[in-house]
């Protein structure tokens, strides 16, 4: 059990909220309703997507208070417990990609990994840009119109349409494409919670003397450039790009990783 905690705790933690969702649509609960995009906890406290509030007021679109104090309040959460914890602990796209990993490695596809140099990891901060230029160009929330986040949301609780062909797409390029191809490439969503996740609080800490060098948690790390320090130094991880999976952590039989608080003085460096 040890060894899957984070993983258990994420998997509970990413259907129970769309459960709260899909219980708001089919039965009127009123702990979280509303999409990703934009929610209501408890009826009252309104949550908003930074990114899709990016998008909509880059479009001109004068927002009220209530979706520029969600999106704030979600920011300020964020950069408490790591900006891409919401990738591994909410976004339920990341079920598909962790599978797609996980089969990938079972395949040891990785040995013969397709090179898609051209593919690099920040292209998403680019695809970020582009999609805030195209949203205020087209009057719409550009990413908004094919993210595959609110495809799978949205099928989750009505029922999937066409729209299952893109997850499908994703899982596929995963599996046999680029290693963590769509997250760790690709999304726009995943590359706001970078640049969020660059100061949060909570992180993954390495204790360089506990450590026997195994490697295993590069190997289960789904953006394991993040693990510089592996046989070097006692550091936190401290790029934003680490989502906070606790995967490291369940793998580690050294307790040379662990979760823990960011410490601004000792850790200055990345
Ligand atoms: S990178 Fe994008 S699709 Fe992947 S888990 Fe994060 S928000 Fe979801
Ligand atoms: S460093 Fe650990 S917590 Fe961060 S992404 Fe990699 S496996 Fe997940």
């Amino acid at each position: 059990m040890k060894n899957i905690k984070y993983l258990l705790l994420r998997r509970i933690t990413q259907v129970g909220i769309l459960f709260l969702y899909f219980g708001a649509n089919a039965y009127g609960w009123n702990i979280l309703a509303g999409t990703f995009g934009s929610s209501l906890l408890f009826g009252t406290v309104p949550l908003a997507d930074p990114y899709t509030t990016l998008q909509v007021l880059a479009t001109g679109f004068i927002l009220g208070a209530d979706v520029l104090l969600g999106a704030g309040i979600i920011i300020l959460f964020y950069m408490v417990v790591g900006g891409r914890a919401f990738c591994s602990w909410v976004c339920p796209i990341n079920m598909v990609t962790d599978l797609a990993n996980w089969l990938r490695r079972k395949l040891k596809l990785d040995k013969e990994e397709v090179n898609y140099r051209f593919l690099k990891r920040n292209t998403r901060y680019w695809i970020m840009v582009l999609g805030i230029i195209v949203s205020a160009i087209v009057g719409i929330s550009a990413f908004e119109v094919l993210s595959p986040i609110t495809i799978m949301q949205r099928g989750i609780i009505f029922g999937f349409g066409a729209g299952i062909s893109l997850i499908i797409a994703i899982f596929l390029f995963d599996v046999f494409g680029v290693k963590n191809g769509w997250c760790g490439h690709l999304c726009p969503l995943g590359a706001t919670y970078s640049l969020i996740g660059k100061s949060s609080l909570i992180r993954v800490s390495h204790d360089h003397e506990a450590c026997t060098n195994c490697m295993k948690c590069k190997v289960v790390c789904p953006e394991n450039h993040v693990l510089y320090m592996i046989n070097k130094e006692s550091i936190m991880v401290l790029n934003g790009e680490c989502s906070n999976c606790g995967r490291c952590i369940d793998v580690c039989d050294d307790d040379a990783l662990e979760f823990g608080i960011r410490s601004y003085i000792k850790n200055s460096k990345k």
